[in-house]
């Protein structure tokens, strides 16, 4: 059987490495061709094509798509039309891990990574041993041993991931939210959808399904998992008073932790959830929580100038997680919004823009955004700027004493930068550097 793996990222590296340790036999292709490919592929010392067409599935039996690769490409689509099964690294992590390894496995459109962190610290205090992998941790076919030695394998997993997932079955699997995201890559909403709820598929009566009562998609989707359904934010396991409940179990009283914001304390409980479900005592569980502080570029405090706190939220590339960081912010915000366009529907953030003494557009998707909110009355506070660095100049001249300039873009970063955390240290470097006219 010859695979292909087509997509020469770090997946695809992994995925081929680890199908090489085995002995099977491997090509490796890719859609562009540059002096990185070229260097990985010498590295690999497999046989690969660059720059391929539809001609490199000649002789192929199987395909292992990059999360990066779009099912609209033509490789991907001839795969289809020639019946070549398609499989996600993560699939094939899981084949190669077998039937034994208990997997938890947490989605959503925001959260997943600060989730799959607070599950992390959980198991940890409470000596529950795991490995974590999946989209922004390490791929799994790249640790595979140290996951199979663990026999507990928590995994961070995407809508692009899920999309060539067969048959999961999940131990533990939580759906976090869907809202509009990544249109650029799936066909549409509903395609979006329904890759997050494959989260689901074949779940087994004793495992567990978790959804949030604010989410009617994965709200309605548990119920039919077959698993045991548990709605966070509703019943027994919700903020109740400023105390978080995990299936009426006291875990903390919101003003003992360390970060805040309504949908944290959310996450706080699909974590503790999972991590009570994979073994962890409740008293590790509080523990871990009661320690924790957000992920750099997460609604982090990076700096306070002149009486201004300016907040990095980066990592807010899509609007519903703008709506979170407006909704847990109660004094006046300066907020920075655009970066690289995906043509998302900015009407999420409009109720939560009562907050705002002012909103910065820049960025490539700035003039969309600032037209779109100025004819929905906001053009009293809207300003445009090209850059994020003209953005933070303005921003630093609106903002007063006691305000928060906000960085929560509401767009992925590639127009100036090449990931979020970079366009966070640019924002934490420019706040340092800009002072106000006349002080
Ligand atoms: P992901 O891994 O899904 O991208 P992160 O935990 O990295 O999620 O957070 C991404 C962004 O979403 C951050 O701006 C964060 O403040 C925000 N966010 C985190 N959890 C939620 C949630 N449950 N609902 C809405 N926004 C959230």
């Amino acid at each position: 059987m010859t695979t292909l793996v087509y997509g020469l990222g770090e997946s695809g590296v992994a995925a081929t490495r680890a199908l090489t340790k085995r002995g099977e036999r491997v090509l490796v292709a890719d859609g562009s061709d540059d002096e990185r490919l070229r260097d990985t592929l010498a590295a690999l010392d497999v046989p690969g094509v660059l720059e391929a067409g539809p001609d490199v599935l000649d002789g192929i039996d199987r395909m292992i798509a990059s999360p990066g690769v779009s099912p609209r490409n033509p490789v991907l689509r001839a795969a289809g039309a020639r019946g070549i099964p398609i499989v996600s690294e993560v699939g094939l992590g899981l084949e190669l891990l077998g039937e034994d390894a208990r997997v938890a496995a947490v989605t959503g459109t925001n959260g997943k990574t600060t989730v799959v962190d607070m599950l992390h610290h959980m198991l940890e205090a409470s000596s529950v041993q795991h490995a974590v992998a999946g989209n922004s941790w390490r791929t799994l076919t790249g640790c595979l041993e140290e996951a199979c030695t663990a026999r507990l394998l928590v995994l961070e997993i995407s809508s692009f991931q899920l999309h060539y997932l067969q048959n999961p079955g999940f131990e533990v699997a939580a759906l976090l939210n869907v809202r509009p995201d990544h249109l650029n890559w799936h066909e549409s909403f509903e395609e979006y959808i329904d890759d997050k709820l494959r989260i689901f598929d074949r779940q087994r009566a004793e495992d567990l399904a978790l959804a949030s009562a604010g989410d009617p998609i994965g709200r309605a989707a548990i119920d039919t998992s077959g698993a045991e359904a548990l709605v966070v934010g509703e019943g027994d396991t919700a903020l109740r008073n400023g105390r978080l409940l995990l299936r009426g179990s006291h875990l903390a009283d919101v003003n003992e932790l360390r970060f805040a914001g309504t949908h944290n304390h959310e996450n706080a409980l699909f974590a503790a959830a999972a991590a009570q479900r994979l073994g962890a005592e409740l008293g590790d569980i509080r523990e871990a929580l009661l320690g924790y502080e957000s992920r750099p570029h997460r609604m982090r405090v990076a700096l306070m100038r002149s009486g201004v706190t300016y907040v990095d939220d980066s990592k807010a590339t899509n609007p519903a997680a703008v709506a979170a960081a407006l909704a847990s912010l109660d004094v006046p915000v300066v907020l920075i919004l655009g970066g690289s366009e995906k043509g998302t529907d900015f009407s999420e953030i409009l109720p939560g823009l009562g907050v705002c003494r002012a909103v910065v557009c820049q960025g490539e998707a700035g003039p969309r955004i600032a037209a779109y909110l100025e004819a929905g009355g906001f053009q009293d506070v809207v300003h445009r700027t090209p850059d994020l660095k003209k953005a933070v100049e303005r921003a630093t001249e609106i903002a007063r004493p006691g305000d928060v300039v906000l960085l929560s873009p509401g767009c992925a970063s590639f127009d100036q930068f090449p990931g979020y955390a970079e366009r966070g240290d640019a924002f934490i470097e420019f706040a340092g550097h800009h002072r106000k006219v006349g002080r």
